[in-house]
């Protein structure tokens, strides 16, 4: 029995999508167990280049199966909508399931999740707007509807009905916009679940047989500082990315969890509101990283707020998350640079801190940078590490020291064979 957890080390966009395609190559089922049509993966490989946001990454490997897990907000339109591009591409989805006990994003979710942004104003979260948290909220109010509700009409139209009395209100009351009609979104509902019904099981059973016979990878979405009890709060996503999430989120036993590859970018990116200390802001490096990193939502389009790698987060992420090891990617976005920087420590009000504290000191942090000396070469030929240019492998090394954990893989590009196995 073997699990792989592959994380986000960071604040997510961390280039998680390469490296689960990559391990997907050795998997037999792979899973997301939590977040939503929220964040999206880019996947680039032989079949061309695709972005997925519901699909779990090994899709694009014959003969892997595929999960969308329990813990998972589903949105059964962008899903029909992706695997129709996908088959576009010439993948096959027939090895494409979703648990029937993930909750279903509505129409009144997308609504609420613009509505409650706008009425927060200047204290605005930076949501994708896709209704993931307020999906998860009615989850949590114990009114939320699961997928397996699409397969029964009468039933669906009862748990609609029943979730609407709660939030109809909501809208006309408090948002002075129209109430939402149950038997359009009953139907509309009911037509995806038809469309839907193969594709829809209970993933006990599948779980338990590739955990007797298979590898599974369990993919997590966004980064640990996005976890909604570990991350910056509230500038986070409202389920937890950790890898002990995938043992609610999929149905795996905790002990089975062998291995949690922590994917950390070569720098540091955020996209939306929130601290993040080692923001270049707006000077010449900060635009070189962007433009250079493609650094734009792969969901919205919004630019990233790209800094320096983040020492102190990715050590505390790889604390809190018990990652075993960092897959390190994108470092061919720092070829050219004459000098690279890491953050080691914060300043908070006088004094030094070496991990994430709460979000009001949070907020006043200023990095403590340490400088190592950059280098020109490219690195996006390098296929082992010795191919690497002597100041690349310092700076991997000095990573290695201040997060704790050895970096395993190093990503140098986004194709597949871009990627360097570190010895050891
Ligand atoms: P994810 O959600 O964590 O997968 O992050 P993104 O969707 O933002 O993916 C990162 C982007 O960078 C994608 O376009 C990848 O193809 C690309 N990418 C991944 N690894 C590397 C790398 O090592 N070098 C470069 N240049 N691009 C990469």
């Amino acid at each position: 029995m073997a699990v792989t957890a592959v994380i986000g080390a960071q604040w997510g966009d961390e280039g998680k999508g390469k490296m689960v395609d990559l391990f997907a190559g050795q998997a037999d089922l792979v899973i997301r167990y939590q977040g939503g049509a929220n964040a999206g993966h880019t996947i680039v490989n032989p079949l061309g280049t695709f972005k997925l946001r519901l699909v779990p990454s090994g899709i694009c490997y014959p003969g892997v199966t595929n999960l969308i897990g329990p813990g998972v907000a589903f949105d059964p339109e962008t899903f029909l909508t992706e695997i129709a591009a996908l088959e576009q591409g010439g993948i096959v989805t027939d090895l494409l399931f979703v648990d029937e006990r993930a909750t279903l994003v509505m129409p009144w979710h997308r609504l609420l999740d613009r509505l409650e942004e706008e009425a927060r104003g200047d204290a605005k979260i930076g949501t994708t707007l896709k209704g993931i948290g307020p999906a998860f909220t009615d989850k949590a109010a114990r009114r939320g509807l699961k997928v397996g509700d699409l397969l029964d009409k009468a039933w669906l139209g009862s748990q609609v009905e029943w979730a609407l009395s709660a939030i109809n209100p909501v809208l006309t009351r408090r948002f002075g916009v129209p109430a939402m009609s149950a038997t359009a979104i009953t139907e509309e509902y009911w037509a995806y679940g038809q469309v839907l019904r193969e594709r829809i099981i209970d993933s006990l059973p599948l779980v338990r047989r590739f955990l007797r016979e298979g590898q599974i990878l369990v993919e997590g979405q966004l980064g640990v500082l996005r976890d909604p009890d570990w991350g910056t709060y509230p500038y986070v996503t409202s389920s937890s990315p950790l890898a002990g999430a995938a043992a609610v989120g999929a149905g795996i036993p905790p002990w089975a969890i062998g291995r949690v590859v922590g994917v950390a970018k070569a720098y540091t990116t955020s996209v939306g509101e929130g601290p993040f200390p080692v923001e270049i802001g707006e000077d010449a490096t900060g635009d070189y990283l962007r433009q250079k990193g493609g650094e734009f939502g792969v969901v919205t389009g919004r630019p990233r707020r790209c800094g320096w790698f983040d020492g102190v987060a990715t050590r505390y992420a790889a604390e809190v998350s018990g990652m075993t090891e960092i897959a390190l990617t994108k470092l061919d976005i720092l070829d050219g640079l004459s000098e690279v920087k890491l953050c080691t420590g914060y300043y908070i009000d006088g004094a030094i801190v070496d991990t994430v504290p709460p979000l009001r000191l949070m907020e006043m942090a200023r990095p403590i940078f340490e400088t190592l000396p950059g280098w020109s070469e490219p690195t996006a030929g390098a296929r082992c590490e010795a191919d690497l240019p002597e100041n690349a492998r310092r700076y991997i090394r000095r990573i290695e020291e201040i997060v704790g954990i050895p970096v395993r893989l190093v990503s140098v590009g986004p194709e597949r064979n871009e990627t360097i196995t570190m010895p050891g």
